[in-house]
């Protein structure tokens, strides 16, 4: 007979967001103002919402109707990622790179790609990670991202005996939930490590559009990398198409292990779990990475970011502890001594109207604190700060 995959028994009930929508929804108040969950609010941008609409409107017109898209990405939307990556000074070929509906589906497809997989995850982390490992019976082990890592951990702080393992590592920089980002040395450090023990390292770039200064865009702007890592990455957080759905991932062509090319193994795995993107999607993409389009994207980003920064000095005009908000939408805050993640968060929805997303949801490393989002609307920002301050001062 058969059965339903047990390893489901090892996750929480409901997935984190899913559980803060359900709390939100059951408070009665109309007032909310919402720095949980890290969607974004802004419309699409002109060059961005132009490609969307002239796609769209050709599936209404037999002469330019479109049936399947190619399975990695029609040559429009591939040419643009490939040049995105040329500004970056990073040589990319068409091949290597395939098109996704966003972010999560391909870091899910990572599950049946390897095999005998033990996860190196960070506490806390963008919780699909542990999820999607723990529902694939994999092996999961954590790396402590805190305070005095500046929530940044090198492998030499991996656990003894996992020392040597191959491992599969996944990094995500800028960090959603604490904005944490790795310089150059320090992600060199990763991917040195990776090829010293023959790991694979995920590397999670929904956020690089955050970056200002002198940090990695990509984890292919590191020497090595080519052999060692999978980067995966987004246009729902930079370009806001949280709705639309729309991503890429890049492989090189000379990664292998044990001799199989992985990028033609995971060619032949998304040939079998998709039947690509919609031509109005990658249109609307391929304009938004433009060099033109990504001129929107900073001005996008800086948006949101100046959201975190009015949140940012609101915490530290409070003496809060908090990280965050500068290469990132996201601000991880210290809640007040005596409440844990989720008695600030339902304190801070029932009587103050703010929803926040708790730490802990990240997994137990962030445990004592909460994340607001600047993914709200300028007014928002400010309105809470009022709120934020009645709160903090009331509780500390
Ligand atoms: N990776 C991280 C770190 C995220 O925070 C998110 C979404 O919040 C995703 C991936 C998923 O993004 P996408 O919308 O592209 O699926």
């Amino acid at each position: 007979m058969i059965e339903l995959n047990n390893s489901f028994k090892n996750l929480n009930k409901n997935y984190l967001f899913v559980e803060i929508e359900n709390r939100r929804k059951n408070c009665r108040r109309n007032d909310i103002i919402n720095l949980g969950v890290g969607d974004t609010v802004r419309p699409l941008f002109r060059s961005a919402y132009f490609g969307y609409r002239q796609g769209a409107k050709g599936q209404g017109n037999v002469k330019t109707y479109k049936g399947y898209p190619p399975d990695f990405g029609y040559d429009f939307f591939i040419d643009s990622v490939v040049d995105r990556y040329s500004r970056l000074g990073v040589k990319m070929e068409g091949e290597e790179i395939t098109v996704n509906d966003g972010a999560k589906t391909d870091l899910f497809l990572m599950m049946p790609l390897f095999k005998g997989v033990t996860a190196l995850i960070h506490n806390p982390s963008y919780p699909a990670y542990l999820d999607q490992n723990l529902a694939f019976a994999n092996e999961v082990r954590f790396i402590s991202a805190n305070r005095e890592n500046n929530f940044l951990p090198l492998p030499d702080e991996i656990d003894d005996d996992l020392k040597g393992k191959s491992l599969l590592i996944y990094i995500c920089s800028p960090d959603n939930p604490t904005g944490a980002t790795y310089t150059f040395d320090d992600l060199k450090k990763w991917v040195d490590y990776a090829i010293k023990t023959q790991s694979v390292i995920v590397f999670d770039g929904a956020y690089v559009d955050y970056v200002r200064g002198n940090y990695p865009k990509s984890i292919f702007q590191i020497k090595g990398a080519e052999n060692v890592a999978i980067e995966i990455c987004s246009l729902s957080k930079g370009a806001n198409f949280t709705n639309l759905r729309l991503g890429f991932t890049a492989i090189k062509k000379q990664f292998m292990l044990k001799g199989v090319s992985v990028l033609n193994t995971f060619k032949r795995l998304k040939s079998i779990q998709a039947n690509g993107v919609s031509f109005a999607n990658q249109l609307a993409g391929a304009m938004a990475i433009s060099e033109e389009g990504e001129k929107e994207i900073f001005k996008n980003t800086n948006y949101y970011l100046q959201n975190a920064q009015i949140i940012a000095r609101a915490l530290k005009g409070l003496g809060v502890y908090y990280t965050g908000g500068v290469n990132s939408p996201y601000i991880f805050a210290s809640c007040p001594k005596g409440l844990n993640s989720f008695d600030t968060f339902d304190i801070l929805l029932n009587d103050y109207g703010i929803v926040v997303t708790p730490g802990s949801g990240f997994n137990f490393g962030g445990e004592n604190y909460i994340r607001l989002t600047g993914f709200t609307q300028q007014k928002s920002a400010y309105r809470s700060i009022k709120r934020l301050k009645s709160f903090y001062e009331k509780y500390s």
